[in-house]
């Protein structure tokens, strides 16, 4: 039996968890549970899957949980505090991180400060602070499993490979749902529209990422630090049908790939049941009905956050984590219907122009370029 903590439980990543969890009732146990403001989700998962801790960010809110789950011998926490005690909650053999943004970052960093194992969606960790991660990861010997489902997929390509047979790891990218729609009519495109990616159903925040690449731009990022590899071998190619995941390129000419259904619950299981494997509950991927697979280069001029991401990473220090900043702030403001979605790209631009990096930062120096990042992007979201 593993026992699992969900950062983010209420979220899309988050769900599909407890629905792998539920279809392996002999081989999981759930011990913690957290989310932010949804109060109704939070309790009936509570109830349902009876973890020993539920965490909810807001203090007013987690005095309705604890009314909620009264005589359930649940504790419930609350505040940056209570997230940090559940995502370190000693009983857990792994954390799935699952809270989206900047906010995973503590919590993800206190689960592997208490030697949990983690189970990796929450890729602005990684982007915000990968070299800290990876470094405290080692020093407490814990495991760091990708569910992001590129990253899982060249996880499993590259479980035999020595390192020094990789020639390029290749991400690959839907292109989101504007994929087709000429670049003049980019600077019109709703929220609602955006929010509908043609091939993977997810949080309203990622959505957006994807539609502008910075997404991609994140996971190669991520994948410099997975990986231990570096950004000119990590390459990103566009797939419309996202069938292949992830693929490694060989110095003999061989590629490694994966593919699956278009379902996170295929990553998050193998994240799970990791080093083990499990019968999958989920139809399986129909090859026979594959007509097509197809990929091509992505122009930097449509998608310019990709590029900007490739300098943020290659530049290293804060500068990635002005980046993410910055892009979380220019994403809020366009979900909120204050910028266009072409001003998200111009505002991160600017910010990443005026930032001056700090190189091998701590943690405060990261979390002050965070807070510089968001101030200068609000002065531009209007
Ligand atoms: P969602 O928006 O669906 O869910 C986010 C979760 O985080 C919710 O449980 C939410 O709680 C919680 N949360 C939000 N803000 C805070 C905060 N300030 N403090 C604490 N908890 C918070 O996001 P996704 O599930 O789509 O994405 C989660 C992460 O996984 C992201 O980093 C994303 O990039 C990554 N990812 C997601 C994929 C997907 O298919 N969705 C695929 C690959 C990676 P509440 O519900 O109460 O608001
Ligand atoms: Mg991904």
């Amino acid at each position: 039996m593993k026992n699992i903590t969900i950062l983010g439980s209420t979220g899309s990543i988050g769900t599909s968890t407890l629905d792998v969890i539920e279809n392996f009732p002999d081989d999981f146990k759930v011990t913690g549970l957290t989310a932010n403001s949804n109060v109704e989700l939070l309790v009936q998962q509570a109830i349902k899957f009876r973890p020993e801790i539920v965490a909810i960010t807001n203090s007013e809110k987690a005095k309705l949980v604890s009314s909620r789950l009264k005589g359930k011998k649940i504790e419930v926490v609350s505040g940056i505090e209570g997230l940090i005690k559940a995502a370190s909650f000693e009983k857990a053999d792994l954390v799935v991180s699952g809270i989206v943004g900047s906010a995973g970052l503590i919590p993800t960093m206190a689960a592997i400060e208490a030697g949990i194992n983690i189970a990796l969606a929450n890729k602005e960790t990684l982007v915000m602070a990968g070299g800290l991660i990876l470094k405290e990861a080692k020093k407490r010997k814990v495991k760091i499993i990708p569910i992001d489902s590129e990253h899982n997929a060249i996880f499993q390509c590259l479980e035999n490979i020595r390192p020094k047979f990789i020639k390029n790891i290749i991400l690959t990218a839907s292109g989101g749902p504007f994929l087709n729609l000429e670049k003049k009519f980019l600077k019109n495109v709703t929220p609602a529209e955006t929010v509908k990616h043609p091939r993977w159903k997810m949080g309203a925040k990622i959505s957006v990422d994807s539609a502008t690449m910075m997404n991609k731009g994140f996971e190669v990022i991520e994948a410099k630090y997975l990986f231990d590899i570096s950004f000119d071998k990590v390459k990103v190619l566009i797939h419309p049908e996202s069938i292949v995941h992830g693929l490694v390129e060989l110095i003999d000419g061989n590629f490694m790939a994966v593919l699956s259904r278009t379902d996170m619950r295929i990553p998050i299981q193998h994240a799970l049941t990791y080093p083990e494997k499990k019968k999958g509950y989920l139809p399986s991927l129909d090859m026979n009905s594959i007509k097509n697979l197809s990929f091509k280069e992505p122009d930097m001029d449509r998608y310019p956050c990709l590029s900007y991401a490739y300098r943020a990473g290659i530049t290293g220090g804060t500068m990635p984590a002005v980046l993410n900043a910055a892009n979380e702030t220019a994403v809020h403001s366009f979900l909120t219907n204050k910028i266009k979605f072409t001003d998200i790209s111009r505002i991160i631009k600017t910010v990443i122009d005026k930032h001056d990096p700090v190189s091998n930062p701590r943690l405060e120096e990261i979390l002050s370029a965070d807070s510089w990042a968001r101030k200068e992007s609000e002065k531009l979201c209007f």
